[in-house]
């Protein structure tokens, strides 16, 4: 089974969840974003202390359990029919977050678009950050040195993701300007991707 497949691009902070989530309300569209099912899981479960102890330290979760993760959640999203992998396009925000990543959903995944919300102003992302760590109460966004060990992390293991599918896949997006333009742009890389 291959999934048709639409990768969110960005930086923590550029506005992928936000934009992930109004998508997925397009009949049509799954979003699946793998930083939320990180925390859906209970403190009880082994992968969810796992998740608290690298993302506490701004570090990806070590890619086996992570892809498991990917896996169980489409699964139980296919069976309880909220995914229809062969009408739905799926929208993946935070996977594959490594190259890694990326070589073992390979056989999975049939890419059509990698949209990269690019972000040039550092200070803009660490803002946004810092905003959402109290209203979204998530501890790793409310330490300075933990922000920039994930934009660090982003920059060395997660940038090289947008060479593996080439520049023929991505598209580039500003993710500085309203979130309605943001919008804009993403649906219309959509609407093109659809007509092919
Ligand atoms: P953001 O993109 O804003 O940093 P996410 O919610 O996507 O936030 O991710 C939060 C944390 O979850 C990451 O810092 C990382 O520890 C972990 N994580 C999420 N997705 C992955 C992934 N695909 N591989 C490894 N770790 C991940």
């Amino acid at each position: 089974m291959t999934y048709r497949t639409i990768l969110l691009f960005g930086a923590p902070g550029s506005g992928k969840g936000t934009q992930g989530k109004i998508i997925g309300k397009i009949p049509g569209y799954f979003h699946f974003a793998c930083g939320d099912a990180f925390r859906n899981l209970r403190i009880t479960d082994p992968l969810g202390k796992t998740f608290i102890d690298y993302s506490a330290k701004g570090l990806l979760v070590p890619d086996e359990p992570t892809i498991e993760l990917w896996r169980k959640n489409i699964q139980a999203s296919t069976l309880n029919g909220t995914f229809d992998p062969v009408n739905d396009t799926l929208v993946l925000d935070g996977i594959p977050r490594n190259v890694n990543q990326a070589r073992i959903l390979q056989d999975t995944l049939d890419v059509k678009a990698v949209i990269h919300l690019a972000c040039q102003d550092m200070n803009k992302m660490i803002e946004r950050l810092q905003r959402r760590a109290l209203r979204e109460n998530r501890l790793d966004d409310a330490n300075l040195a933990i922000i920039r060990q994930r934009l660090e992390a982003y920059e060395q293991e997660t940038k090289p993701v947008l060479d593996f599918y080439g520049p023929a896949l991505c598209h580039t997006v500003n993710s500085t300007q309203r979130q309605i333009h943001v919008l804009r742009d993403i649906l219309n890389i959509l609407v093109h991707v659809e007509k092919e």
